[in-house]
């Protein structure tokens, strides 16, 4: 089936807002097997949006809009589709209850031109809105099937999942599985795996890049659960052969979950004491629930005197060889070691940007201080990108590393 999604809102072609309701149809469309083939968006305008129907249901079998729907002017979706398949428009009476009730419930006055909103085509099924009061929209003209979902994006996955997801779905299964991949570019991927994704059909394969990481999405589609299982593990496999050294997990965790989760394992405490990632290591470690059973500290020590006076990095240390160093990320790891009694402990210092780069040390170089009792070492990065976006790495990479080596300890 080859979907369409058409977003009405000038606040869109604005740029006021983000176009998240097609972000949002588009992924749980992908996840029932049904190709979105078009992104539309058009402005609160009659005769625009009158064009974009008539090329939508010229090429496509499911048009899904979203927004319009509400009770003012210039909302004119329902009125608008309504004219171009020649529908006749009537009061729907449940409707009009329910935005009653709903207006009682909040206490507020329903004002005449609410009932507009009650007022749909004839003979479509209506979509229940829980959330608000505009009532969704189903038809099915011509054999291709018209969706109208209300813009508030918490009433329109409301609306899609529990009413629109029923209509549509297809009659077969859809499973899909996500390799996470860290440490490696989106195109360099691609090139290892080319010839899995230029012969793809079902199931396929497809990657998503995000900040350091690559997600690879393999989806099957067909009527028994174990035949779609068994073609998504032949590719992983094959996945796996060439990637093996860059995935953490099969099973959809985050970075930091999977080394959570080897800490756990090991009955292993962590600490992190961190310069140039101010706390982000911490933070998004602690937001993982359970964190206390692995977690003794995290702590910022951004200057030279913090790292001097919490962590004992030698003075002689900074001066020598400066607080941007594989010898004071390793002297860093060392001393919250031993001032916490943690199994391990691991440093962050490095230079985000955007300015204190030198030639020997650009933007972007991050030293990464790894101590337990046995040994302690350090890990040079360098990362691209803003300075959000190299904090968010070096983050990455802590837990990356920490993933790596716990899974080569035996201690
Ligand atoms: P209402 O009854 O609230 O008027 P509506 O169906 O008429 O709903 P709109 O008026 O088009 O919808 O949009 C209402 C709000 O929903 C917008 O102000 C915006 O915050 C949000 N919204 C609309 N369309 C989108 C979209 N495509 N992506 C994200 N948010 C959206």
């Amino acid at each position: 089936m080859k979907a369409e999604i058409i977003c009405v809102g000038t606040e869109l072609l604005l740029g006021n807002i983000v176009n998240a309701n097609a972000q949002f149809l588009s992924q749980r469309l992908a996840d029932l097997g049904i190709d979105v083939y078009y992104h539309s968006v058009v402005g609160d305008n009659a005769e625009r949006l009158k064009e974009v129907t008539k090329i939508a249901l010229d090429r496509s079998e499911l048009i899904i809009y979203t927004g319009g729907l509400g009770p003012t002017n210039d909302d004119l979706t329902k009125e608008v589709i309504s004219n171009i398949l020649g529908l006749e428009m009537k009061l729907d009476n449940i409707s009009l209850e329910r935005i009653k009730k709903c207006f009682k419930k909040y206490d507020k006055n329903m004002t005449e031109n609410n009932i507009k909103q009650a007022i749909l085509p004839k003979d479509c099924i209506v979509l229940k809105n829980d959330i608000g009061t505009a009532p969704g929209v189903f038809l099915t003209y011509n054999e291709k099937k018209i969706v109208l979902l209300p813009g508030p994006p918490k009433e329109m996955h409301a609306m899609f999942n529990n009413y629109v997801v029923p209509l549509i779905k297809q009659k077969y299964i859809i499973k899909s599985k996500t390799i996470k991949t860290i440490d490696i570019g989106e195109s360099q991927l691609e090139d290892l795996i080319k010839d899995l994704i230029e012969n793809q059909t079902n199931p396929t394969i497809a990657t998503y890049a995000k900040e350091g990481q690559v997600d690879i999405r393999i989806t099957g589609k067909g009527q028994y659960e174990e035949e779609i299982d068994k073609s998504i593990n032949k590719i992983v496999e094959k996945i796996d052969k060439v990637l093996k050294d860059y995935i953490y997990s099969y099973d959809n965790e985050t970075i930091e979950e999977v080394f959570y989760n080897l800490l756990k394992e090991k009955n292993m405490k962590v600490a992190f004491c961190e310069s140039c990632t101010g706390g982000l290591v911490s933070s998004r470690f602690t937001k993982i629930p359970g964190t206390s059973l692995v977690f003794d500290r995290g702590i910022v020590t951004y200057s030279n005197n913090a790292k001097i006076n919490e962590l004992y990095v030698k003075k002689e240390t900074l001066n020598l060889y400066s607080a941007v160093s594989s010898e004071t990320a390793i002297e860093m790891a060392n001393g919250l070691l031993s001032k916490s009694g943690v199994d391990i402990a691991f440093s962050t210092t490095g230079i985000a940007g955007p300015s204190g780069g030198t030639k020997n040390t650009p933007i972007g170089t991050v030293f990464i201080g790894i101590a337990t009792k046995h040994e302690s070492f350090s890990i040079e990065c360098h990362f691209d990108g803003d300075r959000e976006s190299i904090q968010y790495k070096a983050a990455s990479k802590v837990f990356n590393e920490g993933r790596k080596y716990l899974l080569k300890i035996n201690h």
